[in-house]
């Protein structure tokens, strides 16, 4: 049994991705690097900040690890089984350094505080371990690698954001892009890692973000995700001014840059959404009627015992302010199963809990316990790995039937949608988005649009993870 189960699939298919070669860069480099990343969206941005510095240093990326000067895997501490990945990963890579002993292998984000004495010192698989808040450190490290010393520096910063340093867009399909908009997180949710591995939390200079917005409207792409751990906490203050900025004002001014730049942002903690953030979202058609709005479990012991600092009722009365806010906009959420102590009368209120908010999709998972959260040192784990599994399987059987509903009732709806490309399918269909976040697909039909265009679709059918529909305009 997996421990994670996507109901939708997306990211998973990203997981060890390496990066590609962008197009437009004619530079000729001498160097190759080779980066894979794991985890959750803000790594995979990470690894365009990467990109960006390694650049500097004359490295061009490589999708081929057999060409690679450098190897680097960009980790993920969130669950066991993610460190697990990385681990093999190592090992064959250790394979191909015994063939190029002058190979330098490295091992970046937050698996590296927790597994750098082990993987480095004891096991010896890598030469370089470099924590999320370190990468500018990183040539002097492969410089300190190449000469046969250990390249370490796992220090967390209370300021770092890289604000300054323009992401190489690799991978990417020139038309949606992630904006890192802050780092690290100050909320103990006592089963995660995340504080522990990406430091405190620090938003990142307002001016710099709008920048970054504004060029990638101007290289044509059409939609920027901001990116955080809990972006609604999102607070900058202007030194000079003095002038505060906070995540609904930040909102309304990426998206007062180009009335076609769509904007999406993610992860929203349900405690801190405003309902200014939500008047700002309908007051911009630009800003796209969609939230991920974790929730992880619906029971109030359960929750109290993850320190998530809400009840099920001031959650369920969030997703009633989103809907009569903003009428259709869609709704996606975490949820974890067999958390400590979970009994099945928790595991129903789990289930009724999704059934009252009706998700359009979720992210689910088995709890995983995590060393030094807050979980691992205060409670057992102590829901058998079998419950966790039946329980898992009860929330995405009933996920599948809540999404397959949400997209019934978008049969016969007139949708905008941006294309982003040709359906994995099929060449002759193009594959889309919804402002709701629905990927919609419908035949190309020789109409002279291409990836990147605003279409008009009316849905005509669905399956549980696709609309499927008609240009109408
Ligand atoms: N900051 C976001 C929030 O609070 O909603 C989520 C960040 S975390 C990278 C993504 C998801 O991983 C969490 O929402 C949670 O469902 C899941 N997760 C985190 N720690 C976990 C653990 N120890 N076991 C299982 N799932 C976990
Ligand atoms: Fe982890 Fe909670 Fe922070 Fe999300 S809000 S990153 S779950 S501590």
């Amino acid at each position: 049994m997996p421990d994670l189960i996507l109901n939708k699939v997306h990211d998973e298919q990203r997981q060890g991705e390496a990066i590609a070669p962008s197009a437009d860069d004619h530079h000729i480099y001498h160097k190759k690097f080779y980066i894979e990343s794991y985890g959750c969206q803000m790594n995979f941005s990470d690894s365009e900040i990467i990109a960006s510095i390694l650049q500097g240093e004359g490295f061009g990326a490589t999708r081929n690890v057999e060409d690679a000067d450098l190897i680097f895997l960009n980790t993920c501490s969130i669950r066991e089984k993610a460190e697990q990945t990385v681990r093999k990963r190592l090992t064959e890579f250790r394979k191909i350094k015994k063939r190029h002993p002058s190979l330098l292998i490295g091992m970046l984000g937050c698996m590296a505080e927790r597994l750098k004495t082990a993987l480095l010192e004891e096991e010896k698989l890598v030469d370089i371990v470099v924590g999320p808040d370190a990468y500018r450190s990183l040539p002097a490290l492969i410089t300190e690698a190449g000469e046969g010393q250990k390249g370490v520096n796992v220090l967390l910063s209370r300021e770092e954001t890289y604000a300054d340093i323009a992401p190489v867009r690799l991978n990417s399909n020139g038309i949606t892009a992630f904006v890192s908009i802050m780092r690290g997180c100050n909320n103990m949710c006592s089963f995660c890692v995340v504080p522990f591995t990406r430091g405190r939390e620090r938003s990142r200079d307002a001016f710099s973000i709008i920048a970054e917005c504004r060029e990638l409207a101007e290289a044509g792409y059409h939609e920027v995700t901001l990116l955080g751990q809990n972006v609604d906490s999102y607070y900058w203050r202007n030194p000079e001014t003095s002038a505060d900025v906070t995540f609904a004002a930040l909102l309304d001014m990426v998206a007062s840059i180009d009335p076609l730049l769509r904007v999406r942002f993610s992860t929203s903690h349900p405690k801190d959404i405003t309902d200014e953030v939500l008047h700002t979202m309908a007051r911009h058609h630009n800003i796209c009627k969609y939230i991920h709005l974790p929730v992880q479990s619906g029971s109030n012991r359960i929750l109290q015992l993850m320190n998530r600092t809400y009840t099920r009722e001031w959650y369920l009365a969030r997703v009633r302010k989103i809907k009569e806010i903003l009428p259709g906009c869609g709704i996606s959420s975490d949820l974890i199963t067999g958390f400590c102590t979970e009994t099945e009368e928790d595991h129903q209120q789990t289930l009724a809990l999704m059934e009252e908010s009706g998700y359009d999709f979720s992210y689910m998972f088995m709890y995983s316990e995590r060393p030094g959260t807050l979980a691992a040192k205060r409670y057992i784990d102590d829901v058998p790995a079998e419950i966790k599994g039946r329980r898992l399987q009860e929330i995405v059987t009933l996920q599948n039937r809540l999404s397959l509903e949400s997209n019934r009732r978008d049969l016969g709806n007139t949708y905008e949608v941006l294309i982003e490309g040709n359906s994995k399918r099929s060449d002759n269909h193009w594959m889309g988005r919804t402002s709701h976040s629905k990927v919609i697909v419908f035949p190309k039909n020789n109409k002279d649009i291409k990836a990147g265009d605003y279409v008009t679709v009316t849905v005509d059918d669905c399956t549980q993870g696709t609309l499927l529909g008609n240009i109408t305009g």
